[in-house]
């Protein structure tokens, strides 16, 4: 019915018109690799560190089930994965998105899209959030908002999980061209503060190879900064 032409990701699509979490669903269920979980409206959506993640209806919610076997240190590039994906599918609306490191889409500095990656066991859990036509919170930004009318969510969400789909098979040959991909897309070159154990500021200067942020200091130091739970702010 959707006619998808995928080859892993949305063999199966698991609906919902309102559940706690895409997450906290994809990671209880025992599923094969690739189901979506797609719901439209989540009760209890989920940022990083238990912030909220505001979901009404009209946006996109959705969870994807992978199985990855792949070396640990190329687990946290998935979270790049989904914000490639997002940023294309943006693309295929006229809309140029840019990557917040690490895990949210901005459209003109505005969150229009933030990515939570769970792992449990052997499955990583590549949750998606998109405004699109649904109101988003202050300031955040919605497709709608962007394009001054609404779009069809439903090919928005096809073309999304196409390109996840193109996306992973890359990822699964080389995890590093999913790094190079997200450096490309990325806001860099300027002032920011890293908030997660005390604060830094500095200049985010790029990603590594591994992904971790490329901070330096004012004085000069340059220090690496993994993704765990650290927020960026953009000064
Ligand atoms: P941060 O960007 O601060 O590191 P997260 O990536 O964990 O945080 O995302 C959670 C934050 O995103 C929330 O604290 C809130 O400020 C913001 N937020 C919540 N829902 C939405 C939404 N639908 N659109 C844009 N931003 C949102």
């Amino acid at each position: 019915m959707l006619g998808l032409k995928t080859s892993v990701i949305g063999k199966r699509v698991i609906y919902y018109q309102e559940i706690s979490s895409t997450n906290d669903v994809a990671k209880s269920l025992d599923v094969e690799e690739g189901t979506v979980i797609i719901a439209d409206r989540q009760a209890r959506g989920r940022g990083r560190l238990n912030r909220e993640w505001i979901s009404p209806e009209g946006g996109l919610w959705l969870s994807v089930v992978l199985k990855p076997k792949v070396e640990p240190q190329d687990i946290p590039k998935i979270v790049f994965l989904g914000a490639i994906g997002v940023v294309r599918m943006l693309e295929e609306l006229s809309i140029p998105g840019r990557i917040k490191w690490p895990n949210d889409v901005l459209v003109n500095f505005k969150k229009i899209s933030g990515i939570l990656t769970e792992k449990v066991g052997e499955k990583v859990i590549l949750g998606i959030g998109v405004n699109v036509n649904n109101d988003a919170p202050e300031n955040g930004i919605a497709v709608k908002d962007v394009l001054n009318r609404k779009v069809d969510l439903v090919e928005a969400f096809k073309t999304l999980l196409e390109n996840l789909d193109e996306l992973y098979e890359i990822y699964l040959e080389s995890p590093e061209t999913i790094v190079e991909l997200a450096r490309e897309l990325m806001i860099l070159n300027v002032p920011v503060k890293v908030i997660g154990d005390g604060e830094i500021t500095g200049v985010a200067e790029g990603i590594d190879e591994d992904g971790r942020l490329i901070l330096r200091l004012d004085s000069g130091e340059v220090r690496k900064i993994l993704y765990g739970d650290v927020s960026l702010r953009f000064l």
